[in-house]
């Protein structure tokens, strides 16, 4: 079974095809020299993202695909950055963006925050379906851990009292995006014909 992953990030590709590993599903993307327009993120929820995304590149490749939206709610900053993630800061790098959270958060005890991930599958008929995953952590001010990306280093999960930048094969199973994939992937046993 052949898909298309519409994300030009290989973060996020290197942790879907992790997960799809055990699976027949082959997983197709930028990376392997196709080409797709760009889609402008222009929802107010990452399922509307999710679903424009995947959506318009099923159409245009007439393959089936799966997009993903995501990003960091933070409950004291009412679920900011959320769908503004990536381009939370004005320079929108990593770096910057992590120093504005934390620059908002300063003073704030409440450090509650989730990381929310939607994967959408869409074909090119037009048949979208939508996968919600999250997991819940707290925002800490020291940089910790060197691996994944993002807001990685400054989200601690309690239960493994690490961040998620300490811990790449604990976050490729616990994660936002682990999850969403989990409920795809059962949706996608269930289906079987497309
Ligand atoms: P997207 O590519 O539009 O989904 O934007 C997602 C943004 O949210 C990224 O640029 C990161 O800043 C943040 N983000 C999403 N998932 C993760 C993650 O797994 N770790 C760290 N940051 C993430």
């Amino acid at each position: 079974m052949k898909l298309f992953l519409a994300t030009g990030n290989k973060h996020k590709i290197e942790e879907i095809k992790a997960i799809f590993h055990e699976n027949e599903v082959e997983i197709f993307s930028i990376l392997d020299g196709i080409s797709i327009p760009e889609v402008v993120e222009d929802g107010k929820t990452f399922e509307e993202n999710s679903q424009k995304k995947a959506l318009e590149i099923a159409k245009y490749l007439n393959m089936m695909t799966v997009a993903d939206d995501s990003g960091l709610c933070v409950d004291a900053l009412g679920g900011a950055p959320g769908v503004y993630s990536a381009r939370y800061s004005e320079e929108g790098t990593d770096e910057a963006n992590n120093q504005k959270l934390i620059q908002n958060l300063k003073g704030i005890d409440n450090r509650k925050a989730r990381f929310v991930s939607v994967i959408s599958f869409a074909k090119p008929d037009g048949e979208v379906f939508s996968f919600r995953g999250e997991v819940e952590g707290e925002i800490v001010d020291d940089r910790r851990g060197e691996f994944g990306f993002g807001y990685d280093p400054y989200f601690y999960v309690k239960e493994y009292g690490k961040t998620l930048a300490e811990m790449p094969e604990v976050k490729n199973q616990i994660s936002h995006r682990a999850n969403a994939l989990k409920k795809f992937q059962e949706f996608w046993r269930q289906k079987k014909s497309f």
